[in-house]
C-alpha cells in the first residue's frame, strides 16, 4: 500500500536546432493509496511524458516524484517498484509468454524474488485472470494484438508493483475483450491495492476504472476531480 506523490513535476525537451518544448510544466498531484487515478487531455498535453518520469523511463526537468513518502526521483526506473503498460507492448520476441511473465519477477533483486514454484505460481495466477492460460507457451509473434497487450498487462501486474501505470492499456481490444478485461482489471486493482495511474481517451473506461480523474492540458492539470465532478460540472 503506497501513496504517490507529485510535485512540481517539470519536464523540458531540448533538441538540437529546434526550440525546447515544454512537456510538463509544474505537475502538482497526490494518489492516495490504493487509489486509480484517471488521466485523460488532448493528444500532446504531457500524458506520457508525464508516465515516462514516474517510471525512471524519462529523465525529470525539475520538480520531485515520492512514492510511500520517499523520492525516487534520482532511482534509476528498475530501483522503483512500479509497474507499466504502454500501449507499445514490449514483449520480448525469443520469450515465450510465460518466460515473458517470469522475465520480470526474476529481474528483481535475489533477495525478494522467492523460489521457482513461487514465480510459477504467480505467472499461472495472473495468465489466469487475464486470460492467458491457453497462450503460455506460445511467442509473442503468433498473439493477436489483443492478446499482446494483455500479456503486457498481466507483465506489469505480476511484480506486484507499488505503483502501477497504464497508458492506453485496452485499447488494442474488440468491445467485448474490453468490457472483460477492464472489469478484471478493477477487480485486480482493488483486491491487490494497487496505486495506479490510467491514461484513456475512453470516457467510459474513465468513468469506471477512475476513483478521481485529472485533466491536463498543456502540461498542466487543469481539472481535478471524481468522475461525477469532472463530467457533470465542467
Ligand atoms: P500526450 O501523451 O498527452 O499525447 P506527450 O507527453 O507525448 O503527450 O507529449 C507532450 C509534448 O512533448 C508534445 O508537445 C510532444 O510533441 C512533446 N514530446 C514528447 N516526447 C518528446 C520527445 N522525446 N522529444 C521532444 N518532444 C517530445
Ligand atoms: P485483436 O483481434 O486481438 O485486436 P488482431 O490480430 O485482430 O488482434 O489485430 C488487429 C490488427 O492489428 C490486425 O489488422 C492485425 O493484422 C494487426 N496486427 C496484429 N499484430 C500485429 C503486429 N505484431 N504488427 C503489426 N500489426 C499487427
Amino acid at each position: 500500500m503506497t501513496e504517490l506523490e507529485l510535485r512540481d513535476l517539470r519536464k523540458t525537451y531540448r533538441a538540437r536546432g529546434r526550440p525546447p518544448v515544454d512537456a510538463v510544466r509544474g505537475l502538482d498531484l497526490g494518489l492516495r493509496s490504493g487509489e486509480l487515478l484517471g488521466l485523460l487531455g488532448p493528444s500532446g498535453c504531457g500524458k506520457s511524458t508525464t508516465l515516462r518520469m514516474i517510471a525512471g523511463l524519462e529523465t525529470v526537468t525539475g520538480g520531485d516524484i515520492l512514492v510511500g513518502g520517499a523520492s525516487v526521483t534520482d532511482r534509476p526506473a528498475r530501483r522503483r517498484n512500479i509497474g507499466v503498460a504502454f500501449e507499445n507492448y514490449a514483449l520480448y520476441p525469443p520469450l515465450t509468454v510465460r518466460e515473458n511473465l517470469a522475465f520480470g519477477l526474476r529481474a528483481r533483486r535475489r533477495a525478494d524474488r522467492g523460489d521457482r514454484g513461487d514465480v510459477e505460481r504467480k505467472v499461472a495466477r495472473i495468465a489466469e485472470r487475464v486470460g492467458l492460460t491457453a497462450v503460455l507457451d506460445a511467442r509473442p509473434a503468433a498473439l493477436s494484438s489483443g492478446q499482446k497487450q494483455r500479456v503486457s498487462l498481466a507483465r506489469a501486474l505480476v511484480r506486484e508493483p507499488d505503483v502501477l501505470l497504464l497508458d492506453e492499456p485496452l485499447s488494442h481490444l474488440d468491445a467485448a475483450q474490453r468490457d472483460t478485461t477492464r472489469r478484471e482489471l478493477k477487480r485486480i486493482q482493488r483486491d491487490l491495492g494497487h496505486t495506479a495511474i490510467l491514461v484513456t481517451h475512453d470516457q467510459e473506461e474513465a468513468l469506471s476504472l477512475a476513483d478521481r480523474i485529472a485533466v491536463m492540458r498543456d502540461g498542466v492539470i487543469e481539472q481535478l476531480g471524481t468522475p461525477y465532478e469532472v463530467y457533470d460540472h465542467p
